[in-house]
């Protein structure tokens, strides 16, 4: 129970570890960073593409396993450790990789992409629909908060969909493989405050039925929202551009006021 507690579907297909360990290294890479490594199946693809490969494993037993079967290969440093509890920062890693655990996608996805340079792109198995959320554009059904905060760090694409039967076990849900090619945005659109950018579109996005004035109207009141050609909008018909401008207005008004 402790694997399905902790997402153990092991990829036993070796075609799909070869196209995900292509796409994350399609040419050799100083230093990747595979999260949560298993029994090793996605690891011996990486080692070929990257000089140096750390793996993050929390399972203290399978940890133990993987370094033991590389343990006369000085290129791989396996961490018995939980993801979200690591300093990343610590190594400039250009690449991550990972079949990650499909529980803890979203945190996974807010610890590395804001990570920025060196990292260039990250590649990761995830559940279909959590796929389908990365990389939807505005007005799509699956357009979201999601959609917007990896856009904000990212270039997000669907590479492929893996099918439970590449697993052991199946999982119940199919999986699909991203590849987000860091590109932070905060610059460009003139953001200096990344994390109260981020708490304006969590807010936007709140209830997603709702206008952007129903959602906004507690964090910026009512009159900056009548200022606001969007504020009848709901927040999936925006781009992040359109964001990006219309947090920069009501924080100016805020500002003013
Ligand atoms: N990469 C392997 C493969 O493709 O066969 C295993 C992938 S399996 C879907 C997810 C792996 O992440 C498991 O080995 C699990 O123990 C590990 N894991 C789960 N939670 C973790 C966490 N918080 N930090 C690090 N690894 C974790």
């Amino acid at each position: 129970m402790a694997g399905r507690r902790l997402g153990q579907h092991f990829l036993i297909r070796p075609c799909i570890l070869e196209r995900i360990a292509s796409a994350a290294c399609p040419e050799a890479e100083p230093l990747v960073i595979e999260i949560g490594p298993g029994k090793g199946a996605l690891t011996s693809h990486l080692l070929r593409r990257a000089e140096h490969l750390i793996a993050i494993e929390i399972d203290k037993d399978l940890a133990a396993h993987l370094a033991e079967a590389y343990a006369e290969e000085p290129r791989l440093t396996v961490i018995a450790q939980d993801i979200l509890a690591t300093d990343l920062r610590q190594w400039p890693a250009t690449v991550i990789a990972g079949n990650l655990p499909y529980y803890i996608t979203s945190p996974i996805l807010e610890k590395v992409l804001p990570l920025g340079p060196p990292l260039r792109r990250a590649v990761f198995l995830v559940q279909k629909e959590v796929a389908e959320r990365i990389t939807a554009r505005p007005g799509s059904r699956d357009y979201g908060y999601l959609s917007v905060f990896t856009r904000f760090y990212s270039r997000p694409e669907m590479l492929f969909k893996v099918p439970p039967g590449a697993f052991s076990p199946p999982p119940k849900v199919d999986s699909a493989v991203v590849r987000l090619t860091i590109e932070p945005a905060g610059e460009r659109l003139g953001i200096t405050d990344a994390s109260r950018f981020l708490t304006f579109l969590r807010a936007c996005f709140a209830q997603k039925r709702k206008t952007l004035r129903n959602n906004l109207s507690r964090l910026y009141g009512q009159q900056a929202l009548d200022a606001q050609s969007e504020a009848g909008l709901r927040a999936e018909q925006l781009s992040l551009e359109q964001f990006a401008d219309l947090y920069q207005r009501l924080e100016a008004f805020r500002a003013d006021s």
